[in-house]
């Protein structure tokens, strides 16, 4: 072991300490940024001793619920799971959650462990360097916040990076829905465990724009036969007569649930998922696909699918104020879209857009005018618009037909108090909102006593 993996767990274990005295669910990252300044190869050494190996779970959107579904099944299986949490998705976060699970010495407390890692797309060559993983799950391709990742060819390139440096007999969980995913095929020779939707019926409405529509092997035009979401779908190439591979793990049926979604998957049978909208039957069927990669039984893959909770931002509802928030991180076109869709299958009242640009919201707003807005246009009884770009949201609210919003605030803390100032009985709040926006909220929210500050962080 390298000599200098005790001080990097030292530094690591007092960032942590801070961290949590200082109550920031954003201290995920830095113990690990210390831990590799300290000792570059962090870790690989860490993850190393794990007898359960590791297993990426990567793509645009759906990545955090995916691991978190995972995760619960592993522990149904009675499997101890070392798991990298919301907002650490790059190798620093990986070194966190490594760090926080062995001992003084670099030593898992558990051996048996299987490491769990959501992975950026800009994390995952070096992830794949240091983790060679015996799986790693790809969900899906959009356009992303263009500054930090890139057009979607370039992110689809950096896959094909990591691709090369997987070990040989390394199983991919591959969306057979999403063409640009099922592309990473072309360039796999080892096994491949596919997940489809294929029994879903195509949504309602508009699937909102295709991020993916040229085949990467012809360059001919993709075409569809059912669009579940954006290029999500039953598609084929007339060009080289590629098409949507046949899946190993299908969704038989999807339909909604009172608090949640009924979905019948192949050799698993019907199982209650709680948790809305189609873009988590997805999630699910990547998870399940997983599972049965790492020879998880199916009591302990519906235990874990049963067990789901939304996770940070994902649907999670906040009491406040005698009103209840529902968050929904959006990130990109894609992901704001599916949201929107939800609340328009909800029959969403009123609908708060917050949005920042920051760093990790990506600099550039313009992907606003990609998002399905016009989806709610006529259904929004009362808008607020809110975050350090309060005017653009309120701009694009304004061009989908919403009305007038009710409010523009920039502060988290002016937001709540003009959700505070109208009575209880207006009900729910929708609150649509990009990354740092929300965890400011959360953070005001926190101070107001509305949430329990400690629910986020790991
Ligand atoms: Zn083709």
């Amino acid at each position: 072991m390298n000599a200098r993996i005790p001080l990097a767990l030292g530094a690591a274990r007092a960032a942590a300490a801070l961290g949590r005295r200082l109550g920031r669910g954003g201290g995920t990252a830095l113990p690990g940024l210390l831990a590799e300044r300290i000792a570059p190869d962090a870790a690989s050494a860490l993850a190393r001793p794990l007898a359960g190996g590791a297993v990426l779970v990567t793509g645009t959107n759906g990545k955090t619920t995916t691991a978190r579904l995972l995760a619960g099944m592993l522990t149904a299986a009675g499997r101890p799971v070392v798991h990298n949490r919301e907002g650490s998705n790059l190798t620093r976060g990986i070194v966190s959650a490594l760090a926080a699970a062995a001992d003084w010495r670099g030593r898992p407390r558990d051996a048996r462990a299987i490491a769990l890692m959501e992975t950026d797309e800009a994390a995952l060559p070096a992830a794949v360097r240091a983790l060679r993983p015996r799986a790693a799950a790809f969900t899906n391709l959009f356009r992303d916040q263009l500054d930090r990742y890139g057009e979607v060819e370039t992110v689809a390139a950096r896959w094909r990076e990591a691709l090369a440096l997987l070990p040989p007999d390394a199983t991919l969980a591959l969306n057979a829905d999403d063409p640009a995913v099922a592309e990473l095929a072309l360039d796999w020779r080892g096994p491949v465990h596919w997940h489809s939707l294929a029994g879903a019926r195509a949504g309602t409405g508009d699937p909102g724009p295709a991020d993916a529509r040229w085949c990467r092997a012809c360059g001919a035009a993709y075409r569809y036969a059912a669009r579940y979401a954006a290029h999500l779908g039953d598609w084929r190439c007339d060009g080289c007569g590629r098409a949507r591979p046949v899946p190993d793990t299908a969704a038989l049926a999807v339909e909604r649930a009172p608090d949640g979604l009924r979905l019948d998957v192949s050799g698993l049978g019907e199982t209650l998922l709680p948790l809305r909208g189609l873009y988590n039957a997805g999630n699910a069927l990547a998870a399940v696909a997983l599972a049965r990669v790492l020879g998880l039984p199916p009591d302990a893959i519906r235990a874990g699918l049963a067990a789901a909770r939304p996770a940070f931002g994902r649907g999670e509802t906040v009491e406040f104020g005698g009103r209840r928030l529902r968050l929904l991180l959006c990130k990109n076109p894609a992901g704001a879209t599916e949201a929107l869709r939800l609340l328009a299958e909800d029959g969403a009242a009123e609908v708060a857009f917050l949005l920042n640009d920051r760093f990790a919201d990506g600099r550039d707003v313009s992907w606003i005018w990609d998002a399905g807005f016009e989806r709610l246009a006529g259904n929004v009884r009362r808008c607020r618009a809110g975050g350090d770009r309060a005017a653009d949201a309120a701009l694009r609210l304004r061009y989908a037909g919403w009305p007038a919003p009710a409010s523009v605030t920039r502060s988290p803390a002016a937001f709540l108090d003009a959700v505070a100032a109208a009575p209880a009985r207006d009900g729910p709040v929708d609150v649509l909102v990009t990354y740092t926006a929300l965890l400011d909220l959360r953070a005001e929210l926190s101070r107001r006593g509305a949430v329990a500050g400690a629910a986020v962080s790991g």
